[in-house]
């Protein structure tokens, strides 16, 4: 998500609700942003410095709440409009959490499991007293995995006291709660499930194009096949593979969890074809799962899909937005298609502080409960101002925390 993609945003809910001057002053700004230094000795002695971030924008509904990405575009700019997604994302499933994103700008393919956890624990311990469980809770976001949250967890305990609820998306084994792992692919599929449904249609039958085989590409063409969709396309870095009767999505996990590309493949039912052929397949739904940027105005006008979901954040430039929305393709936008991560990382937050672990049943079934819940008003809001549901899903959540803050006092 750009800057210039999230401020737009921002101001057209901001338009919608008629929010006043002082208010929109406070809540394109972050609370809170740090730059921080992170170093680390690489396995062969020699040392480098990378820089790190956490951005917290606000915390009127709760402490702050958000991914830590390692990426080498990883920035403060990009960082800054990640965080405010978070913050309107919280309000609009109304979880108790504000919004905040951090990052360290680093290539992890080019660091061994060791260098990534020194390079985490130092990364935490930079943070310090930021985070804490009613402060700040980071939780994975690209690249990020339970394991490094593990980390951060193990080391902001060494500093504090235990504390599992300082992060979330943690193994299960340390306090991770069954279904967090699943839950921001199978919420993508239950917020397009009540998508299709409010219009007469079954998810059922429907061909559906994923871009991204990690962890949401591939819960998310899991849970698709498992409730009768067709996958018919998927990719990762390497390329994807094609096939109109859907894929054998059991088989193309296995490979990948060897370690596998997609480009590599031997021995399943598929045609080769590149990122940029997927993203212009004739199919049903689109999801973006993996990397921003990836509908954009050079590509827009043959994007053949009815639907767009946003899976991953920002898969979608503003002018492409506003193309897609003069031809009437539903975007089904990143704040609410991607939400169920952070719902989860909630249940798993709750469990923590109450010591009392769920079934992953009951897990999946709040998760499908809260999404609905939001799908349907985003659609009323949407659909009683004839605006995007991008809009009516950002005003939701924008006045959500635009009334905590006024209520607090804060202006
Ligand atoms: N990184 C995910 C997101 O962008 C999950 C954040 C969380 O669970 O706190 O929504």
């Amino acid at each position: 998500m750009t800057p210039v993609a999230s401020q737009r945003y921002f101001d057209q809910a901001a338009d919608l609700i008629h929010l006043s001057d002082e208010l929109r002053q406070l809540l394109s700004t972050p609370q809170r942003e740090l730059t921080l230094q992170v170093p680390l000795t690489l396995d062969d002695g020699t040392h480098r410095v990378y820089s790190g971030y956490r951005v917290q924008h606000n915390r009127a509904r709760g402490p702050y709440k958000g991914g830590v990405r390692f990426h080498p575009a990883a920035d403060l700019a990009k960082t800054r409009s990640l965080a405010a997604l978070m913050t309107w994302k919280t309000a609009l499933v109304d979880i108790p959490f504000g919004g905040a994103k951090g990052g360290i700008q680093v290539d992890p393919s080019e660091l061994s499991v060791t260098e990534m956890e020194r390079l985490t624990r130092r990364f935490t311990e930079a943070l310090g007293p930021a985070i804490g469980v009613y402060r700040d809770i980071p939780a994975p976001d690209m690249n990020t995995n339970p394991r490094v949250m593990a980390w951060m967890m193990d080391q902001y305990s060494i500093m504090e006291t235990y504390s599992p609820a300082v992060v979330t998306g943690k193994p299960v084994e340390l306090g991770g709660a069954p279904g967090r792992d699943s839950a921001t692919g199978r919420g993508a599929v239950d917020v397009l499930e009540s998508h299709l449904n409010f219009d007469g249609r079954p998810l059922a039958g429907s061909r559906v194009v994923i871009q991204g085989f990690g962890n949401v590409g591939s819960w998310m063409a899991r849970t698709l096949v498992d409730r009768g969709a067709h996958v018919i396309a998927l990719s990762d870095v390497s390329g994807g593979i094609y096939r109109e009767q859907g894929l054998d999505i059991d088989a193309l996990s296995a490979h990948t969890a060897q370690g596998g590309l997609l480009a590599d493949l031997d021995g399943i039912e598929g045609d080769g074809i590149t990122n940029a052929e997927l993203i212009e397949l004739e199919c049903d739904v689109l999801a973006p799962a993996a990397l921003g940027d990836v509908i954009t105005i050079d590509n827009v006008d043959r994007v053949k899909a009815g639907v767009i979901l946003e899976a991953a954040n920002g898969p979608t430039t503003p002018d492409a937005d506003e193309v897609l929305w003069d031809r009437r393709v539903a975007v089904i936008p990143d704040i609410l298609a991607n939400a169920g991560g952070v719902t989860g990382s909630y249940f798993e937050w709750t469990q923590n502080i109450q010591q009392f672990s769920w079934s992953e049943d009951r897990f999946n079934q709040e998760l499908g409960e809260r999404l609905s819940r939001a799908y349907d008003k985003t659609r009323a809001m949407a659909d009683e101002h004839s605006v995007k549901l991008r809009t009516g899903a950002f005003a939701l959540g924008v006045e959500r925390v635009a009334s905590a803050v006024t209520l607090l006092g804060h202006r």
